[in-house]
């Protein structure tokens, strides 16, 4: 128990006294984690000493910089924040007729207590319209960029939204306007490519268990890559082997430290590890699953305060800078895969397990300030197991009634055609067998778990009735949206309730 507090102490002396980070922590900071002082004080955050970009001075960089290149760089606004604020997203184009350009959606400052990956947003607006190293990037492509998307959490440094949502949870419920907003511009803007930018916490409370005196992690940054099953595969095959791939060359060039996302939880006192995500209401698998290239990217950043910006902004910069370069010297391959992923029909995966392997991974010891090597169990989502398969549907039908659930999947760019007659129609209905109302709630949802089986009838719909065909890009999302057992689907998340023995006012259209 006594290292645990002892942990918990330097654990809090680390987040409260910032200004004055306990001596375990800086010599951390030195040995591992040095300023890169070669960054320029372009952007506002870095050219003060104390705090993060604010709000006024973010509208001042973007204006001022839309200003000087008005033929590149235009400012627009998606809506306003749940708080009024209004959310810049600025679009990036040298306006060349080039049929193939590509089109690249990122984002930072998702979860408002992660600031240096907005500030890596603003300094690669600032390299791409000024540095002639980068300039030509625009030749193939053009770029929306959203760099401070959850204002009014990162307004006070709080990674959730006004109304105390996680935004990164939201992506299937839509239950935070500005979800909603960022949905409706993503869709607008429809990308090819689609990246988050976000910080994560190195100092983790179930760390405190491991070796001595805890320990921290090692990494400057983790990809958190799209694995989820129903992502077609060679989307994820080449996220991993050339993106990736490529961004994890240029780290290393400049000797910053990263491996795939991994994360601790305890279960059953036990510290557990685990890697990557299959999970739809996050961005990266969210976005993959509109057939796009994505990835979130965790810099080093939560919860060290304003320790190692610059190393933590170029960090941002350097990932953003050699995914456009991947994109511009594959502009045609990457067109090509989206087409024969938008053609795939396989089986959709309802439910798939994490798979478990031994592993290794280097962490801090917080005792010796070394590194060293832990052996760990690592529950994998990058590597998942189907658990529960169904046909792909030629479609699904949804009466007309579910405002709501329809307006959430026009938000999602899905689309529908309406019937136009009352006609009977040969369908699947979906059975609730079994029904486990646990009154869990997350992200202030009230969860259900259920099991339906497939039954064949033929059922009257009425003019009005919407029809989503599978016969679309977005169709593995539609998927995971509409199988009630999905982790993330409309059921999942309550917002279709249901109980035993009743029929979803989801149908399936067979084929
Ligand atoms: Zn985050």
């Amino acid at each position: 128990m006594k290292k645990y507090y002892l942990f918990i102490l330097f654990f809090i002396s680390f987040n409260l006294v910032s200004a004055q980070l306990s001596p375990q922590s800086k010599k951390i900071t030195e040995k591992f984690f040095s300023e890169y002082e070669e960054l320029e004080n372009r952007t506002p955050a870095l050219k003060k000493k104390k705090g993060y970009t604010n709000y006024k001075e973010l509208l001042e960089f973007l204006n001022n910089i839309s200003a000087i290149h008005p033929d590149k760089i235009s400012l627009k606004y998606i809506g306003e924040s749940s708080k009024g604020k209004k959310i810049p997203i600025m679009f990036l184009s040298n306006n060349s007729k080039n049929l193939q350009k590509l089109n690249i959606w990122m984002q930072g400052g998702l979860h408002g207590d992660e600031p240096a990956s907005t500030e890596a947003m603003l300094y690669l607006m600032h390299t791409l319209l000024n540095d002639s190293k980068y300039t030509y990037l625009l030749d193939k492509i053009d770029l929306a960029i959203l760099p401070m998307a959850n204002i009014d959490g990162f307004l006070k440094n709080n990674r959730y939204a006004a109304n105390g949502l996680d935004l990164n949870r939201d992506h299937t419920k839509l239950m935070a306007i500005e979800t909603r907003l960022i949905k409706d511009a993503f869709v607008q803007f429809n990308p090819d490519v689609a990246l988050d930018f976000h910080e994560y916490r190195p100092f983790r409370k179930d760390f405190a268990q491991l070796s001595t005196f805890g320990i921290c992690s090692a990494y400057d940054v983790m990809f958190h890559n799209s694995s989820n099953l129903n992502i077609p595969e060679n989307i994820r095959i080449m996220i991993d082997t050339l993106f990736t791939k490529n961004a994890k060359d240029e780290l290393d060039k400049i000797n910053l430290k990263h491996r795939n996302y991994m994360k601790s939880e305890k279960i059953s006192g036990e510290i557990h590890f685990s890697q990557g995500t299959t999970t739809a209401r996050s961005s990266s698998n969210s976005f993959a699953l509109n057939n796009v290239f994505a990835t979130l990217f965790e810099i080093r950043g939560v919860g060290i305060a304003k320790t190692s910006f610059k190393r933590r902004v170029n960090s941002g910069l350097t990932l953003a800078l050699s995914y456009l370069k991947t994109s511009y010297n594959n502009t045609d391959l990457i067109k090509e895969q989206i087409e024969i992923a938008n053609g795939m029909s396989n089986e959709i995966i309802v439910k798939s397990d994490k798979s478990i392997y031994s592993d290794k991974i280097q962490a801090i010891d917080i005792d010796t300030n070394e590194l060293i090597e832990l052996d760990v169990m690592m529950r994998d989502a990058k590597k998942p197991i189907a658990k529960l398969i169904r046909v792909r549907p030629q479609g699904y039908i949804i009466k007309k009634e579910y405002s709501s659930i329809i307006s959430k999947l026009k938000n999602l760019g899905i689309e529908m055609s309406q019937i136009q007659n009352d006609t009977l129609i040969d369908i699947n209905k979906y059975l609730i067998k079994d029904y486990n109302d646990n009154f869990l709630v997350y992200e202030k949802m009230k969860l259900q778990e259920v099991k339906s089986e497939l039954v064949d009838d033929i059922i009257k719909f009425s003019k009005g009735d919407y029809i989503i065909y599978m016969k679309q890009r977005r169709s593995n999302l539609i998927a995971e949206l509409m199988e009630p057992e999905a982790p993330n689907s409309f059921v999942s998340f309550g917002l279709i309730k249901t109980k035993i023995d009743d029929i979803l006012p989801i149908y399936r259209l067979n084929n």
